[in-house]
């Protein structure tokens, strides 16, 4: 029997009340057969449907487990509405159990939501998108400047996988509570006006399980964790925020997943800092070759050095623009490396330098390089 036969009104189709015998049912469909059968109809297709209507209905009323089945699928659908085309039941969930199949198409958890949310589920604002999920990662700080794709554990309160989220043990499936009728809710008078409050004895989930699943104790929710493999774009910056569409926690009823938000630290690197979409460095230089000029090679990210032409009288501390070294940016193009010029002081001298930096001292004693400072300061 398909779930779509749940909404047919088989009594109703061959005039019989839910009460009858089957002495009864079988009068009925006999005296109706007659009625509508083809051979006596010829040529009728509206005595061909209602023939087929019939026989359709009393191959299940006449059956004893059909119809019992029948009516408690009726009954089912009275309180909590008519079945939906749908998904079909949690797959391999709960045994042999198929709770698709016994809520005609929806999963137990449809149900037990619709009367979470207080009354009859309404198919069509039953799609729920999954929550954001917010995680975090660390990068070396090549791989922010490249992109990487890593691997992300997720760790996140589901349905339990042993139960299929009705916290029922396996093969029994939660009761409609016996206080509040699977409402959730209690009225409770008050001197004359009414207060609604969550059932006491469901806790307003409006059902009741006797026999808990052992692996979430009834409560239906276990955590679970799933590993995901993310692309991290290149260019990304200590403290970002990344976001993932639709890798967020899996949506409810056919709604949309959510989005993973990815927060990102970068950890400093020996060599290169970053400023924006540039990337920068400190190449050491010597007193000589900022004051004589010359050719030094300055490291890039990943690449080979380049060679950067220091003009003569060039001061310490001055940047070099090296085009197309830096990060990539949104629209593939490339930052800047920027490289700062750092004269380094020899800690130890062999006799030559020692000797021409003595010879250069005496040969620069009438440019006293403070002789400015000094008197700014006597202006000031
Ligand atoms: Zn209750
Ligand atoms: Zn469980």
């Amino acid at each position: 029997m398909s779930a779509k036969d749940y909404q047919k009104d088989y009594y109703k189709t061959l005039g019989v009340p839910k009460t009858s015998t089957a002495a009864e049912i079988k009068k009925a469909y006999r005296e109706l057969a007659r009625k509508w059968h083809p051979d006596a109809n010829k040529g009728s297709t509206e005595a061909e449907e209602r023939f087929k209507e019939i026989t359709e209905a009393y191959n299940v009323l006449s059956d004893e487990k059909q119809r019992k089945e029948y009516d408690e699928q009726r009954s089912v659908f009275g309180r909590f509405g008519a079945p939906t085309a749908g998904r079909p039941g949690t797959p391999g969930a709960g045994g042999n159990f198929d709770f698709g199949d016994l809520f005609g198409g929806e999963g137990l958890g449809d149900v037990i939501g619709g009367i979470f949310r207080g009354g009859r589920p309404n198919p069509a604002s039953r799609a729920r998108r999954g929550a954001d999920v917010e995680t975090e990662t660390t990068l070396p700080f090549g791989d922010s400047i490249d992109g990487v794709t890593v691997s992300l554990r997720l760790t996140g309160e589901g349905p339990c996988p042993v139960c299929a989220g009705t916290g029922a043990k396996t093969g029994t499936v939660p009761k409609v509570c016996p206080d509040c009728h699977g409402t959730g809710q209690q009225s409770r008078n008050l001197g004359g006006f009414g207060l609604s409050e969550p059932c006491k004895t469901c806790r307003g989930r409006g059902l009741v399980v006797e026999d808990p699943c052992a692996e979430c104790s009834g409560s239906g929710r276990a955590m679970s964790s799933r590993t995901i493999q993310v692309r991290i774009p290149a260019g990304v910056a200590d403290g970002q925020r990344i976001k993932i569409p639709g890798k967020g926690a899996p949506g409810e009823h056919a709604g949309k997943a959510g989005d993973l938000y990815v927060r990102v630290h970068v950890t400093a690197d020996p060599v290169f800092g970053r400023t924006g979409d540039n990337l920068t460095v400190t190449v050491p230089v010597t007193m000589p070759e900022l004051a004589l000029g010359a050719e030094i090679k300055v490291p890039t990210h990943r690449g080979a050095a380049v060679t950067v032409r220091v003009p003569t009288g060039t001061p310490n501390g001055q940047v070099f623009r090296v085009p197309g070294r830096g990060v990539r940016r949104k629209d593939g193009t490339l930052g800047a490396l920027l490289a700062t010029v750092e004269v380094v002081v020899p800690q130890e001298l062999n006799k030559k330098a020692r000797s021409a930096l003595e010879d250069l001292r005496i040969a620069t004693a009438d440019a006293d390089p403070r002789e400015e400072l000094l008197r700014r300061a006597r202006q000031g």
